[in-house]
């Protein structure tokens, strides 16, 4: 029998007998890890129920009081990272130090939320007018859904998590199906680190699950991490039902390497950026637009660099690549490498017929050349380890290719002229943009978002952006009569 992964309500495992369940892969043996437990309207109801108990004490819980459990979480986190790192590779399959990067950029992300006795601080006019004091107090929302998607199973929910309790909100967390472990652990040590029942509950499912956040009258706001189709759903349903929602989307991210550049670092970096997770990256880099007269030289060099990644299952520390999330994804991937030859694309490595021991869902890193803008491999998110190169005659024609993009989620420069790469980050349109860095993921006290179809609502995630979607402002004008005018005297001076 396998293992079940069941929900996390009110402080515990959850007891019933679900209706309908979701199988969870090692993706690097292919072979079902376990089962887990699908909500449905009658389970997000009663995560919901929970959470919206657990508000009024937990907004009313002191600021200090609040940090103090995050900064207990923090420990606890960092104390177990191996831990969380393995559970992240046994069901997404990512090498080990790919997830242990991963948990080292959670962390950051609680380290900020611990700030939020600073953070929540309002603003104080004394004497807007004679008399009249004008403050802003910045309060929560109440329950607030957080869905999150397969790649990032423990980084994506601890994006919003952290922040939202912070700021005095109670959280459904609805993560990926394919990948539930990470969180079940995460808010197991929340309750660890002395998180009141029913501030954080876990619901695992699928469309039924988040369908039942998004219609639910008690949910308040929804941030949601996953595909454009996705976020663009989510985003319209939430909204059409009074919520404040945040949807991040899909991507499609350009490197653009000048003549100028070095190319042994833009192909380390093509590499790195292209194939690390396998590709399964919203900030992963899928197109190199290489300007003339260097594509043929930069294809050389990252041709030479990928025949020595070495792709393996996650657990082997000399793995560089794991496999695909899921057999279905795979099939996928490779249906996009299918149509790239059949559409005219060069193919440079081929990635489909790799030998790796096992039954897992295994794609080698494959690299397109003289990709052009029509063809689906250059248009769609692959979102596996497959590497387009388009060739440029120019910086604008570069700029022109990457702002005609249905994403702006990322994009990186890579040049030795200052200039360019300030004319780059001027009149680039992409929410984070990266010099000569080629995932350019913003630090935990900067917000990370994309522009276009990669962002859905107004608020980015994470940093003090994160603080602004999980409360609401109040402005409270204040005056205090004068006992002159009939007030009773406790001998303060009199208003001359
Ligand atoms: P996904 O859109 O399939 O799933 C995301 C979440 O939505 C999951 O929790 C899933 O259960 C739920 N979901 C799936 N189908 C649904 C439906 N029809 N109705 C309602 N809910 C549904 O995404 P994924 O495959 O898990 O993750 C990969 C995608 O996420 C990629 O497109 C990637 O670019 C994107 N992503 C974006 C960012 C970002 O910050 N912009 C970060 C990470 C991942």
């Amino acid at each position: 029998m396998t293992a079940r992964i069941s929900h996390w309500i009110d402080g515990k495992h959850w007891a019933g007998v679900a209706e309908r369940t979701g199988e969870v892969f090692d993706p690097a043996t292919g072979e079902v890890r376990a089962h887990v437990d699908f909500a449905g309207a009658g389970q997000v109801d009663e995560a919901v129920t929970a959470a919206a108990r657990a508000f009024p004490g937990w907004r009313d819980t002191s600021l200090a009081a609040r940090s103090r459990i995050l900064f207990a979480f923090r420990e606890l986190l960092t104390a177990r990272k191996d831990e969380l790192a393995k559970i992240i590779t046994a069901e997404h399959g990512k090498v080990e130090s790919d997830a242990a990067g991963e948990v080292a950029r959670a962390i950051e992300n609680v380290e900020y939320a611990c700030g939020a006795p600073q953070m929540l601080k309002g603003g104080f006019s004394e004497n807007a007018s004679r008399g009249v004091d004008v403050y802003s107090i910045a309060q929560p929302l109440g329950v607030v859904g957080v869905i999150s998607p397969f790649n990032f199973p423990a980084m994506v929910p601890l994006w919003f998590v952290p922040n939202a309790i912070a700021c005095g909100n109670t959280v459904v967390l609805k993560p990926s199906e394919k990948d539930p472990s990470a969180s079940v652990f995460i808010a197991g040590l929340l309750a660890e680190a002395g998180l009141p029942d029913g501030v954080l509950n876990v619901l695992h499912g699928d469309k039924v699950a988040v369908d039942g956040l998004l219609a639910h009258p008690v949910v308040k706001a929804i941030s949601f991490v996953g595909s454009t189709p996705i976020a663009r759903y989510v985003y319209e349903t939430g909204t059409n039902h009074g919520k404040r929602v945040q949807a991040l989307g899909g991507a499609k991210n350009h490197l653009v390497v000048l003549p100028d550049a070095d190319l042994d670092l833009a192909a380390d970096a093509a590499v790195s950026a292209g194939f690390g997770s396998a590709g399964e990256r919203c900030m992963a880099v899928s197109v190199v637009v290489a300007v003339e007269p260097v594509a043929g030289e930069l294809v050389a060099k990252v041709t030479e660099r990928m025949s020595r990644l070495k792709v393996g299952d996650g657990r082997d520390p000399s793995s560089e690549m794991g496999p695909l999330v899921t057999a279905a994804h795979r099939a996928k991937v490779q249906s996009y490498v299918d149509a790239g030859i059949s559409e005219g694309a060069e193919l440079v490595v081929d990635g489909r017929d790799i030998a790796v021991p096992g039954g897992g869902f295994w794609l080698g890193p494959t690299l397109f050349d003289r990709v052009t803008p029509e063809m689906s491999v250059y248009r769609d998110e692959i979102f596996g380890p497959v590497l387009s190169v388009v060739r440029a005659e120019s910086y604008d024609a570069a700029l022109e290719l990457v702002n005609a993009g249905a994403y702006g989620n990322g994009t990186a420069i890579f040049t030795n002229d200052g200039r360019a790469a300030r004319r780059f980050q001027n009149e680039v349109e992409v929410g984070m943009v990266g010099l000569n860095v080629p995932i350019p993921v913003p630090v935990g006290y900067y917000s990370f978002g994309g522009w276009k179809d990669s962002l859905f609502g107004d608020s980015h995630a994470y940093g003090p952006e994160g603080f602004h979607f999980f409360t609401r402002t109040k402005v409270v004008t204040s005056r205090w009569p004068d006992p002159s005018h009939g007030g009773v005297n406790l001998g303060f001076p009199r208003n001359s």
